[in-house]
């Protein structure tokens, strides 16, 4: 079993990656088994960025091959905003609900037409200093004012896939996986890491 560790303190994240690679020969650390660890600065401009910037340093720290991700909100008629910002789009410490209220104060007047947005995911893996894989995904929807759904986190509630007419908070989680821009940046990102096992010899056993 390789040891690889997830750079998330965010539970639902953990959880999602926990479902979508059952099955592998890996086993999962978590950020919580290394409280002594400093957390990571995330201050680069994009979410590939900030991934590798997260990835390296949770991995110098412990030694560990480590997978870090960086995701957020893309609302077109924002200028992109929250993008990097997303998790404390209205202020620290993070709230998704403060957030949520603050991005729908920005969208008002805005029509549904206009109010296409995505949800992206970039992935690295870091062996110490080296990235050793990267992906990326993202999922296209459409904010709307009215919160609907329990699941999910985020601004979740707020985001309709407009072909399911649909929350990304209305779907049970191993729909929003199939769908999710993280869903596709993992297995992206697994069909990578199987390669490589293989390639290093390490897998299968
Ligand atoms: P990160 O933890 O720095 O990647 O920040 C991600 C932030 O983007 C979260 O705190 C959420 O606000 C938002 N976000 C990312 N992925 C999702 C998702 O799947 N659903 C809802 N919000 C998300």
């Amino acid at each position: 079993m390789l040891e690889v560790l997830v750079a998330t303190g965010n539970p639902g994240k953990l959880r999602e990656i926990r479902e979508i690679t059952a099955g592998l020969p890996l086993r999962w650390r978590a950020l919580a088994e290394f409280p002594h660890v400093p957390e990571a600065v995330e201050d680069g401009d994009t979410f590939a960025e900030n991934a590798r910037r997260k990835a390296r340093h949770y991995s110098r720290a412990t030694g560990l091959w480590t997978l870090a991700d960086d995701s957020g909100l893309e609302v077109d008629a924002l200028g992109g905003a929250p993008g990097v910002h997303s998790a404390r789009y209205a202020g620290l410490p993070r709230d998704d609900r403060a957030n949520n209220r603050k991005l729908i104060a920005a969208l008002a007047g805005v029509p549904a037409a206009r109010r296409t947005a995505r949800f992206r995911c970039a992935i690295a893996l870091a062996d110490g200093e080296h990235i050793l894989l990267e992906t990326d995904g993202r999922v296209e929807g459409r904010i709307i004012d009215e919160p609907r759904g329990a699941n999910g986190f985020g601004y979740d509630p707020h985001f309709l896939v407009p072909e399911l007419g649909r929350t990304m908070a209305e779907l049970p989680s191993a729909e929003k996986n199939a769908r999710s821009h993280r869903g596709a940046a993992l297995r992206a990102m697994l069909r990578q890491l199987e390669a490589l096992l293989r390639a290093r010899g390490l897998w299968p056993a």
